[in-house]
């Protein structure tokens, strides 16, 4: 066992493992409109850093979950356009 540990891509259908601190696999991360990619970045940042305490890391985290929701989201949405 090493250290890092990937997650499973959270897109629909998507078999492929997303790298440690990353989102989602890499081919799904890139269609993430740039906008949502910042949101989440800047978002995951405030939610892990040790400068917020008590309600305002609550806030952050948050603030990370529907960054990253929407993310997921749009990817999805690209995806069942295309398919449909
Ligand atoms: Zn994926």
């Amino acid at each position: 066992m090493s250290g890092a540990k990937s997650n499973p891509c959270p897109i629909k259908g998507c078999t492929a493992h997303a790298k440690p601190n990353q989102l989602m696999c890499w081919p799904h991360w890139r269609r993430v409109p740039k906008p949502l990619n910042r949101a989440v970045f800047e978002t995951y940042a405030d939610a892990r850093g040790r400068e917020l305490g008590g309600e305002a890391r609550i806030d952050a985290i948050r603030r990370y979950q529907e960054a990253r929701d929407s993310a997921i989201a749009a990817v999805e949405a690209k995806e069942a356009e295309e398919r449909s």
